[in-house]
């Protein structure tokens, strides 16, 4: 397994060494064929961004979308965690590794969300990584001294830091773009406030005591904080995915003791554990959520403002 992998890296990073010679002789084939030597793999990028646009890269298909918006047609944008896998348990591919060395910038959400990158970037020497999330305020998780990465879940951190961040970066690399780069991002802005207001104006029909989010993965803090409800789940991360006896049972005592009127399950966790639940206390579980990805295309939810919206109409439906 370790050699096959080792091989698939040096593979790959002969194919890359390949693709840059081939690349630095295309972009200097005006200037003349001896050019070739003194041309650094640098500014054969920059031939390439300037006349086809960045290159980006997201983790996750949430980020992907996001960045879509800023950037338009102004570049291409692809994800490296296919829609159904769950990206905290995601990994890495020979060819991901061989993407993310041809990007302009790698952009990842962090707070222990991709730990995965580590190792799929340790190979990679120039890569440009941003974290999206950069300087937002976090949620510890439970008992853990390590953040939540789940703050997409509240619109208002996509606002001041996803945008922000993505904004930023992609004015840095491509400064001529800047204000087609503004005028997007000043459109996409609007939806997400009006999404915003739509969604606090939803769950104030959700009387205040129903206004629990129980789901398998603990994915709710931040969209809890941010629109007043209580949430839980049977495991933090699904990184460490376990649904031991021990927190079956816990959740258990508390959808009992809390009289919880409705379970939910994700669209890339296995609904087996809330399953037990749901046959130990009654209680129904009445949606899927989207917490780590967006949907298919033609699911209804292909994008981060469909899936919230998605989300939240499953949340008041079930909980009214
Ligand atoms: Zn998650």
């Amino acid at each position: 397994m370790q050699i096959s992998k080792k091989f698939y890296f040096f593979v790959s990073m002969l194919l890359i060494f390949t693709l840059v010679m081939v690349g630095c002789g295309s972009s200097t084939i005006d200037e003349g064929v001896e050019g070739v030597e003194d041309v650094g793999s640098i500014e054969g990028a920059e031939a390439s961004e300037s006349s086809e646009g960045l290159e980006i890269i997201a983790t996750v298909s949430i980020i992907a979308d996001i960045a879509t918006n800023i950037v338009g047609d102004r570049g291409n944008i692809t994800y490296l965690v296919p829609i159904g896998e769950e990206p905290e348990e995601y990994e890495p591919t020979p060819s991901d590794f061989q993407r993310v060395s041809d990007a302009d910038v790698l952009f990842a959400n962090g707070l222990n969300f991709e730990g995965w990158l580590e190792q799929l970037l340790a190979n990679i020497s120039d890569i440009e990584l941003v974290h999206v999330t950069d300087g937002a305020p976090t949620i510890k998780l439970v008992g853990q001294d390590l953040d939540d990465p789940h703050l997409w879940l509240d619109v208002k951190l996509i606002i001041d830091y996803y945008v922000e961040n993505i904004l930023n970066t992609v004015i840095r690399l491509d400064p001529e773009g800047e204000d087609i780069y503004r005028e997007n991002a000043d459109t996409y802005i609007s939806k997400l406030q009006e999404l915003e207001d739509w969604i606090v104006s939803e769950v104030s029909t959700i009387p205040e005591e129903g206004k629990v989010i129980i789901i398998s993965e603990n994915a709710f803090k931040y969209f809890a904080d941010a629109y007043g409800f209580e949430t839980d789940g049977i495991w933090e991360l699904n990184a460490h995915e376990e649904g031991t006896p021990q927190q079956i049972s816990r959740i258990v005592e508390l959808v009992k003791d809390k009289n919880v009127p409705a379970l939910f399950v994700e669209t890339t966790v296995s609904r087996r554990y809330m399953e037990m639940i749901e046959n130990e206390t009654g209680v129904p579980i009445v949606g899927e959520l989207y917490t780590d990805a967006i949907g298919k295309d033609g699911s209804g939810a292909d994008s981060y403002i469909k899936m919230m919206q998605h989300n939240v109409e499953t949340i008041v439906s079930g909980l009214k």
